[in-house]
């Protein structure tokens, strides 16, 4: 019986786990106060450590060094080069296992979700940003620390600012913020109509984009498919590099499931290189919710001490 907690560090919100032998336990929520996201994190985790706790693993939104567990950098959370598992080692007096966010919520959906039994995959999260991890030869791929950034691959030289600093990424036409920017957009050239009532607030975001869209709005419903269709366009060049077996999306974002990922599913049959002769993977939503990435961390944390115990 391994014990293990799981944290996921994001921008706004936190969320951790403890999990026994691969069953979630207890989870809690937490609101991260920006700059003491470190802090937030120990209180987080203090609230659900018991005695029998032997491992801790944390995800990050951003560029994570592995195995050192140093949080390098992230547009979305606040702070750089944080030793991020020497921290928690310190605190807790016992091993800690940090890495990115988005790999963890691939080795929850590979162990638990909606890739178990998969070899060559790739996930994608749509929310603030886009997210995504390389699972090869049923293991999580990592380059020399930072793969699967591609929310930041180019899409449209001198496109859209991204949070990032650069032009044009990805992210800047395929995630909740560029949801949201469409449907202000929209507003704007039509002040009078429908959606334009129904998202009377100022301060709407793409969630209440999704709602409208699910309610029936055909606008909305217009809007997310452009977002999908975005999400297709990308997904073709992940394919062409990577040739995976299953694409999940995951994330907030890719909660909203086929009013998003219909569109995306058919550009990307006819933008696939070599369509006419090769399947298209399928593209389906990630079955872990927005607990993946803590379930991951706690997997990651249980794994981890089985290797140095097997040592
Ligand atoms: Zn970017």
């Amino acid at each position: 019986m391994v014990a293990t907690v799981g944290i996921d560090l994001g921008g706004s919100k936190l969320l951790v786990v403890r999990v026994d032998d691969g069953d979630v336990v207890e989870r809690e929520l937490f609101a991260s106060a920006g700059e003491d996201l470190l802090v937030t994190a120990k209180a987080a985790i203090r609230e659900l450590w018991t005695d029998d706790v032997v491992a801790i693993g944390a995800g990050i939104a951003g560029l994570v060094r592995y195995p050192d567990g140093v949080f390098v950098w992230g547009p979305h959370v606040a702070g750089s080069n944080i030793p991020v598992r020497q921290i928690l080692e310190d605190e807790f007096g016992v091993p800690a296992f940090v890495d990115n966010d988005a790999n963890m919520a691939a080795l929850a959906e590979l162990h638990l979700g909606a890739a178990v039994g998969r070899q060559d995959v790739l996930l994608v999260t749509l929310g603030t940003g886009i997210g995504g991890a390389v699972v090869a030869n049923g293991d999580v791929y990592r380059g020399s620390s930072f793969a699967g950034e591609w929310g930041h691959m180019l899409y449209q030289a001198n496109g859209l600012q991204c949070d990032c600093g650069k032009r044009g990424c990805w992210e800047t036409v395929a995630s909740g913020p560029a949801l949201a920017r469409l449907g202000r957009e929209f507003n704007a050239l039509n002040p009078d109509g429908q959606l334009a009532k129904t998202l009377r607030d100022a301060n709407f975001s793409a969630e209440t984009i999704t709602s409208a869209a699910d309610a029936g709005d055909e606008t909305a419903r217009g809007l997310v498919s452009q977002v999908g269709a975005a999400l297709g366009q990308g997904l073709c060049s992940l394919i062409a590099i990577f040739d995976p077996e299953l694409i999940v999306v995951g994330g907030g974002l890719g909660s909203v499931g086929e009013s998003l990922l219909g569109p995306a599913r058919r550009i990307a049959a006819d933008a696939i290189h070599g369509g006419s002769h090769r399947p298209l993977p399928p593209i389906v939503v990630a079955e872990l919710g927005p607990e993946s990435g803590a379930i991951g961390a706690a997997l990651l944390a249980a794994q981890g001490i089985q290797a140095q115990l097997a040592r």
